[in-house]
């Protein structure tokens, strides 16, 4: 028999200079940080699936009017402090008092003790743009210059802005011509959103503009634009805020189908805008658990989500989801650009502590 070691051993070393890919395989073997995430409810569910699934989870505090703020922030404590090495948290300050002197100062207080308690940084929310307005009646957009100290005490402080701000596109446009179906169902059960019903709020440009002036004011502010930054429909688009501001990344919260949109019309063009911006790109779910939520239901509607997501980044398999009408092919990432992806881009942009805790 002929020697065949050093064809292997030549094979081996060909493999190992080819790029790496991950399989559905490997789902549960790579740690992973699902980096948007909202648990409102005592529910140890989805604490102990992200330990099965092995992932992190940042919990996100929302100024939405929905669960008083502090409501919300004792429920982050309490994840925190059951699961140390699973769950961290961004917190929220309110405008509550915008038009008093003294607001600032209130603002500051409230993040001081978010940071002491170990809050990865804050979050701002689409309230500001589309709810709040001052007592002349106007909005109050992110630019404001009031927002400076806040913001300067976040910068000093190490700690990260997580900023909603705008909504999709498609809020602007009627429900029978968005592009993707969970935008219109969100929008059809919240009107009051649905800026295509009030064309007297600011307008999609008038937030993304806001948005961009306030990027260039804080040059020195870590940003995390939430839900591709409001540009979702176009890579490009984000591409160019990339470009701009440097010390910006974007999660993909509730938005990776309208990359799985753009899929279908070019796949190579979002495959190539992940691996040239995959140091900005951060994985996020928007997922999370209410108090009225069933645990059960939202632990299999979780994992089946993180599957999926996982399937898309990870395989060039043809596919569809239910927010996408049509099929579109998974991006099969490269598997470092997955890790990053997944994983190191979170620790980085929001400073999470390596090993928990
Ligand atoms: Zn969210």
């Amino acid at each position: 028999m002929k020697n065949i070691f050093p064809a292997l051993l030549a094979l081996t070393m060909i493999a190992s200079c080819q790029t790496k890919y991950y399989s559905m395989d490997d789902f549960l073997s790579v740690s992973k940080i699902d980096a948007h995430f909202h648990l409102n409810a005592e529910s140890p569910a989805l604490t102990d699936l992200a330990k099965a699934d092995n992932f992190q989870l940042v919990t996100v505090n929302v100024d939405n009017g929905v669960r008083p703020t502090e409501t919300q922030y004792q429920m982050a404590l309490y994840q925190v402090n059951q699961s140390p090495a699973t769950v961290e948290f961004v917190s929220v300050f309110n405008l509550k008092h915008w038009d008093s002197v003294g607001w600032a100062n209130e603002a500051i207080g409230m993040l001081e003790r978010s940071f002491r308690d170990g809050a990865l940084g804050i979050k701002l929310w689409k309230s500001i743009g589309m709810v709040y307005k001052d007592s002349s009646g106007n909005f109050i957009m992110i630019d404001d210059p009031k927002f400076d100290p806040v913001i300067r005490y976040v910068i000093d402080q190490d700690k990260t802005v997580l900023g909603h701000l705008g909504e999709p596109k498609n809020c602007w446009l009627p429900l029978d011509q968005m592009t993707v179906n969970n935008d219109r169902n969100y929008f059809e059960e919240h009107p009051q959103y649905h800026m295509f019903l009030h064309p007297d709020y600011p307008s999609y440009e008038d937030q993304i503009n806001a948005r961009d002036r306030f990027l260039e004011r804080n040059p020195d502010m870590r940003f995390v634009a939430a839900h591709l930054a409001s540009l979702e429909w176009d890579v490009d688009e984000l591409a160019k805020r990339f470009d701009r501001f440097p010390n910006m990344a974007a999660d993909m919260a509730a938005r990776i189908c309208h990359l799985q949109f753009q899929s279908k019309a070019d796949r190579e063009k979002v495959r190539n805008f992940f691996i040239k911006y995959q140091d900005r790109l951060i994985y996020g779910t928007d997922g999370g658990i209410g108090p009225s939520d069933d645990p059960e239901e939202a632990r299999q509607s979780t994992h089946e989500k993180w599957l999926e997501d996982w399937k898309y980044f990870t395989t060039d398999d043809t596919m569809s989801v239910w927010e996408v009408n049509g099929e579109f092919r998974g991006l099969k990432l490269p598997a470092d650009v997955i890790d990053k992806v997944y994983r190191t881009n979170a620790i980085k942009w929001f400073k999470i502590p390596e090993g928990g805790e």
